[in-house]
């Protein structure tokens, strides 16, 4: 056997990586797949929870977080930590809020790796001092207003004698002055650019918590933004703007006038469902606490699907109920080793559009859609398609499918093969957040979209915690809302259309 020898390890690499300033969309593609990839990620309190959700399941995660006041670990640890790790051979992604390099120390770190001969590479991200204002609707650079632009950090205490800000340059610099880190000393950094010149009328504007469902602005001038600020309750993270741009966010403003702007939403589709609502509704300001409390399995028993797709020549109809029913019939179909050439001589239906467009991400245009979604419905739309006498109909459900629509399809005489295409599994992720933003009344909404949903929710939340909140509840159509009241909830809003773009109608009307 051959001696071990004492070699070092290869050293990994350091990517320092911008998060951007909050919306998680605002993460560039580089970093995003580095998060992926990456063996440490190594964070601080800016970066949004949503990116390290991004990391792999063996991802070792870090959180080296530093909040005003309460430093969680000096930079020279954190210098120290990243040399170490790199060292190790890991791959490394330092995260951090907005670009690692505009006052965020990430300079700093980039030396440490350098000073020890380390490999590292600086993935820019979008900075709060220019994202911020942009949600807010202020430009900081517009033609005629202002051509230059100045970062500056509001850090500094403008009273010390040994500032290194040159207050008679900024003051008199003209263009845009955008100040990180300010809000504390909001009334110093007025004061001396009004004492070195600058126009008591200057506009000013304050955004904290910009680019997320939390922001919050206020506008003045330079003589009363302080004032204002501190009446609003300002406080960091926030980003101050004084020029004559922030005098555009009144024409301009656009993050600030969405719909459900704040209002903290739980949906509760299955994992596999849920982007496409949890998406609309975050488009319309919402935060979105996804509560999976169904998850897609793949049957226990995958033989009768098998069999079906082998022998689908003998089926004239093929029903999907569901998305999750269309993903499970086509990953079967490829898994098989087939193509949509097996399946061109039958006729496809699919309730509602959302299983209808899935359908067609697969090659294949619904023959039918059903308008309404509830199955009695269903009946009407095949006897306007010359009924189903006689014909063989494949329907790939879930497990805990209503029988209903089996009984419809046999009522007309159809000879229908009901197949277990996938199961639905209770998963009670984000179940202590939910439970602590109910207790504490700062959830708006509860969605529910099918019966199951409302069983596996309460389930695991007791009924009572909802009692005397603000919370509200909305339903997908009647047979959903019949599982609500069973909990003894009588007020809820219920859908005019049945489908998740009728929940978010129903929601914003309210
Ligand atoms: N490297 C970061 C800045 C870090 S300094 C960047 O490029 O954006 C921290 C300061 O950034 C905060 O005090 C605040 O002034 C600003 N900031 C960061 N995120 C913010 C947000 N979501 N809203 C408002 N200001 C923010």
């Amino acid at each position: 056997m051959a001696k071990k020898t004492n070699t070092k390890p290869t050293p990994g690499i350091a990517y320092l990586v911008g998060a951007g300033p909050g919306d998680p969309g605002l993460i560039t593609v580089r970093g995003r797949e580095l998060i992926q990839s990456a063996d440490t990620i190594v964070y601080d309190y800016l970066a949004d929870k949503q990116l390290l959700n991004l990391a792999s399941d063996d991802a070792e995660l870090i959180y080296v977080g530093k909040q005003a006041g309460k430093h969680t670990m000096p930079q020279d640890d954190i210098n120290e930590l990243l040399v170490k790790l790199v060292t190790q051979g890991k791959c490394v992604v330092r995260l951090k809020g907005g670009d690692p390099f505009i006052f965020g120390r990430g300079g700093e770190e980039a030396l440490a790796l350098a000073q020890n001969n380390l490999p590292f590479e600086i993935v820019p991200g979008v900075t709060a001092g220019a994202a911020v204002p942009a949600y807010a609707g202020i430009p900081v650079t517009h033609r005629g207003m202002a051509t230059n632009l100045t970062f500056i950090t509001g850090h500094e205490d403008p009273t010390k004698d040994e500032s290194q800000i040159n207050w008679n340059a900024l003051a008199n610099i003209g263009g845009t002055l955008v100040f990180y880190m300010g809000v504390k000393n909001l009334p110093n950094i007025t004061k001396q650019l009004i004492d070195n010149g600058l126009t008591i009328d200057t506009p000013a504007a304050i955004i904290a918590n910009g680019t997320k469902p939390n922001q919050v602005s206020v506008t003045g001038t330079l003589n009363d933004i302080a004032h204002i600020a501190k009446k609003a309750n300002i406080a960091p993270p926030a980003i101050i703007v004084i020029g004559q741009v922030a005098s555009l966010k009144q024409q301009l403003k656009w993050y600030e006038n969405k719909p459900l702007l704040g209002k903290k939403i739980a949906i509760t589709r299955a994992r596999a469902q849920a982007s496409s609502l949890a998406e609309n509704l975050i488009s319309l300001g919402a935060e979105v606490i996804e509560f999976p409390t169904i998850k897609i399995e793949p049957p226990i028993n995958t033989e009768p699907l098998e069999v079906a797709i082998v022998d689908i020549h003998n089926y004239d109809w093929i029903v999907f109920t569901s998305i999750n029913g269309v993903d499970a019939f086509f990953e079967t179909l490829y898994e098989l080793g087939l193509d949509i050439r097996r399946i061109s001589s039958q006729q496809f239906c699919a309730i509602g559009p959302a299983t209808a467009d899935r359908l067609k991400d697969h090659g294949i245009i619904a023959d039918l859609v059903p308008e309404k979604f509830i199955a009695e419905s269903i009946a009407d739309a095949f006897l306007a398609k010359g009924g189903l006498k006689d014909k063989n109909v494949l329907l790939p459900r879930a497990d805990i499918a209503r029988p209903t629509l089996v009984e419809l399809l046999e009522a007309m005489d159809a000879c229908v093969t009901n197949i277990q295409a996938y199961r639905t599994v209770p998963d009670t992720g984000n179940k202590d957040l939910l439970i602590d933003l109910l207790q504490s009344d700062s959830l708006d909404w509860i969605t529910f979209s099918s019966s199951s949903t409302v069983k596996n929710f309460f389930d695991v939340i007791a009924p009572e915690l909802l009692k005397g909140k603000k919370v509200q509840i909305a339903s997908i159509g009647p047979i959903t809302s019949k599982t609500i009241k069973e909990y003894g909830i009588n007020q809820f809003a219920e859908a005019n259309e049945y489908t998740l773009d009728g929940v978010i109608d129903i929601i914003c009307a309210n």
